[in-house]
């Protein structure tokens, strides 16, 4: 985790690509703790591995870092949680930056750039 001056997962640069956490990477029904994180969503994690294979890199975007008084707990519960289970500790911030080229995120709505139009075509 990078420090409150400097949020960037990857301070040296390179393009990065975000993953949330809860309900994109990991199963969440519902808050249960600070240090619980739920069982892995094999699709995502595969993929995630897959691009770490390939030499992308890879962040975790989650808001469970966004408060500073919390961190203490809720890092080492996610970095543990990344090593378990995708095999070593992922970046954690939860804050974009202009290398970040993708965020995988359950409560994204895709727009198609200036327009304001949702890119799934569903109604507002
Ligand atoms: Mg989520």
């Amino acid at each position: 985790m990078s420090t409150e001056k400097d949020l960037r997962p990857f301070p040296n640069g390179g393009e990065w690509i975000g993953v949330d956490l809860d309900s994109t990477l990991a199963h969440y029904d519902g808050w249960v703790s600070v240090t619980h994180i739920g069982e892995p969503i094999p699709l995502m994690l595969e993929r995630v591995k897959r691009w770490l294979r390939d030499g992308k890199q890879v962040a975790i975007v989650t808001a469970r870092v966004s408060n500073p008084k919390r961190r203490g707990e809720t890092l080492p519960a996610i970095q543990a949680w990344c090593l378990e289970h995708v095999g070593e500790v992922l970046p954690v911030t939860h804050a974009k930056d202009y290398d970040m080229i993708e965020l995988w995120d359950d409560r994204a709505v895709q727009v198609i750039p200036n327009t304001g139009k949702r890119a799934d075509g569903a109604e507002e």
